[in-house]
């Protein structure tokens, strides 16, 4: 889902809870959109920390779009994660803080929003809810012969020949914040074929 419907749906859902909640409704609406700074950490992590352009990451998950389908593909986002979400709870249960509380709804509902999002595009399991998940999958994927990183060398070499690349994706007539129907529907089709194996295991 995008920065920008996060922002409004966010901000819709504190405009709801803010009688009750007053000023931590603001608390829950920041959490509610700052939760996706992780995508940072994946883009970091993924250039191998040799680029911290803040805007080029907005260029590369835009990149990533074209690999949704693609069976070498997996997703993690660690502030997604159960790992991180566990934790918080029980810090927040622990302290009794009512700041932490807002921040841990702010995340849940963000959560809820993605995967709703993802499961309307049909790949919710594109994602890994879980690190200990992620290695496990990422490890039944390479033995299946699929070379992940050649996702991202794919995705790099492009925004380093088009620094602005976009993943292709026809825009939707859709306002964006609409956009449960994926943007990119009409290349689905073609992504589905798209895979990457090892050569020899071409043949
Ligand atoms: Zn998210």
């Amino acid at each position: 889902m995008s920065p920008t419907a996060h922002v409004v749906y966010g901000g819709a859902a504190a405009a709801v809870i803010y009688p009750a909640a007053g000023v931590y409704s603001l608390v829950f609406w920041a959490a509610s959109f700052l939760i996706d700074l992780d995508h940072y950490i994946d883009y970091v992590y993924h250039n191998g920390f040799t680029d911290l352009s803040f805007r080029k990451m907005f260029d590369y998950h835009n990149a990533l779009d074209a690999f949704w389908f693609n069976p070498a593909f997996l997703n993690i986002e660690m502030f997604h994660t159960v790992e991180v979400m566990l934790p918080l709870y029980m810090l927040t249960a622990w302290t009794g803080s009512t700041l932490l509380l807002a921040v841990f709804f702010g995340f849940v509902f963000h959560i809820a929003l993605d995967m709703v999002y993802l499961h309307g595009n049909g790949i919710f399991f594109m994602r890994a809810y879980s690190i200990a998940e992620y290695f496990m999958r990422m490890r039944a994927i390479k033995e299946k012969g699929y070379l992940p990183e050649e996702i991202f060398d794919a995705v790099f070499s492009r925004l380093l020949k088009n620094p602005h690349a976009r993943s292709g994706c026809s825009k939707s007539s859709r306002p964006m914040l609409l956009a449960w129907v994926p943007r990119c529907v009409e290349e689905r089709g073609m992504r589905r074929i798209l895979s990457i194996r090892r050569s020899d295991e071409r043949r």
